[in-house]
């Protein structure tokens, strides 16, 4: 078999970390071609010295330095800069890439592999929020392969009818079901939310995942998103959308058809295995996650939403329903309202305020091109740091 070349982008957080465990095992099977990083320069070092990718991408110049001296006379060349993560997915040896950046960050790199028509497997659901026309757009005149790793929408890939082409009537779906866990807070006395901190903000009681995503899970701002997310990628209205709090996290999401049947998949709640999925397909790969064992999982419980306890997810349903660069807004405000939670800047009430500041001054603007979506992301940024530092406690 000719091995898979792969470039995994955000190689040092949680999902590119899930990636290389999933790859190393199956050293046949994939060659890494490059990994990149952005503050961890020895856990990158370490994952080239392992990997031995042709290239290592960090930030700037002072990391690519300290990365070398790190690696020694290793054959893996450091690059450095945005336009080095661009040109690491655009490589002809590429086949695939993940694209496993956290935030707006990623959506550069992830519209250039597109525009070269790799296969894409999507962790970074933000270029799907921020700019899901244009990427979409990018997909398909490049020729490229949309996978998705976010664990709800690979769920959905694999409940879907194969060959599904974006048009949920033909092949008799109805309605598109998320699972949500309900994060740490689905069952705190809303009273007492103001007062939550970013360590009790982080601590998912089911995932281990990368800060910022934690935070949006405890807001279910994580869930608003992925309502958006499935919008772009199955091509499904708001009202074809749903969401609902499955708390042990078994059920990773479901699809509804004109039949009444409900497909659904499950497997633990390990990123393992939506990657190996995306990594392997059509065909199937160990991913070294446990097997499931239903009578020890026992209960299976399912609940609605209480949007007062998480108004971020109707905000983003509202986004989406405008059709306009809302979601953008709602993305970039979010980015902004998260990182100041964490830093002990802002409350976490701040958080949905925020958002829904940024929205009612710039939900409605329209975007014609992608430079229009950049500036209307920075004006959003302004706008809610305008609003942060006005609430800052
Ligand atoms: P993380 O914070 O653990 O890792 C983020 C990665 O992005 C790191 O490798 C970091 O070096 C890199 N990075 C950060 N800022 C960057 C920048 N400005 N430029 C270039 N690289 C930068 O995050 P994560 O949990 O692995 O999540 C990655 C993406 O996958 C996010 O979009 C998240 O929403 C999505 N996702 C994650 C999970 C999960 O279980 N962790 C599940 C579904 C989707
Ligand atoms: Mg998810």
């Amino acid at each position: 078999m000719t091995p898979h070349n792969l470039t995994i982008l955000g190689a040092t957080g949680t999902i590119g970390v899930n990636t290389l465990d999933v790859v190393a095992r199956h050293p046949e099977r994939f060659r890494v071609v490059a990994l990149t990083g952005f503050n961890q320069v020895d856990k990158l070092a370490e994952q080239c010295r392992q990997f031995q990718p042709r290239y290592a991408v960090v930030p700037d110049a002072a990391r690519a330095t300290a990365l070398q001296a790190l690696l020694g006379n290793s054959p893996t060349e450091v690059l450095h800069g945005e336009a080095a993560l661009e040109q690491v997915v655009a490589l002809p040896e590429v086949d695939s890439v993940m694209a496993a950046i956290v935030g707006a960050a990623g959506l550069k790199p992830a519209l250039a592999a597109a525009k070269a028509g790799k296969r894409i497997l999507l962790a970074n659901k933000e270029t799907l929020v921020m700019a899901g026309r244009f990427f979409m757009q990018a997909v398909h005149d490049g020729g490229a392969t949309l996978l998705p790793i976010d664990s709800e929408h690979n769920a959905v890939f694999q409940s879907m009818p194969a060959g599904y082409d974006g048009d949920l009537a033909k092949h008799g779906v109805r309605r598109i079901l998320l699972t949500a866990s309900g994060g740490p807070f689905r069952t705190r006395a809303v009273e007492t939310l103001a007062a939550v901190t970013p360590e009790e903000a982080v601590a998912h009681p089911n995932w281990v995942m990368g800060k910022k995503i934690s935070v949006d899970s405890a807001t279910m701002m994580n869930k608003g998103l992925e309502v958006i997310e499935a919008h772009w990628l199955f091509n499904a209205k708001p009202e074809q959308i749903e969401v609902v709090i499955h708390p042990q996290s078994i059920i990773h999401s479901m699809v509804e058809y004109l039949d009444g049947s409900v497909l659904a998949q499950l497997s633990h709640p390990d990123m393992r295995t939506p990657i190996a999925h995306a990594l392997a397909y059509p065909e199937r790969m160990a991913a070294g996650v446990p097997w499931l064992d239903l009578a020890k999982t026992g209960t299976l419980t399912f609940e609605t939403p209480d949007i007062r306890r998480f108004p971020c997810l109707q905000l983003a349903f509202d986004a989406l329903q405008t059709d306009t660069t809302a979601p953008t807004v709602l993305n970039a405000a979010n980015e902004e309202a998260v990182a100041a939670f964490l830093d002990h800047r802002i409350a976490y009430l701040t958080i949905p305020a925020t958002l829904d500041a940024a929205m009612q001054r710039l939900g409605s603007a329209r975007a014609d091109s992608l430079d229009d979506l950049v500036a209307i992301d920075q004006e959003a940024r302004a706008v809610a740091r305008q609003y942060i530092a006005g609430h800052t406690r």
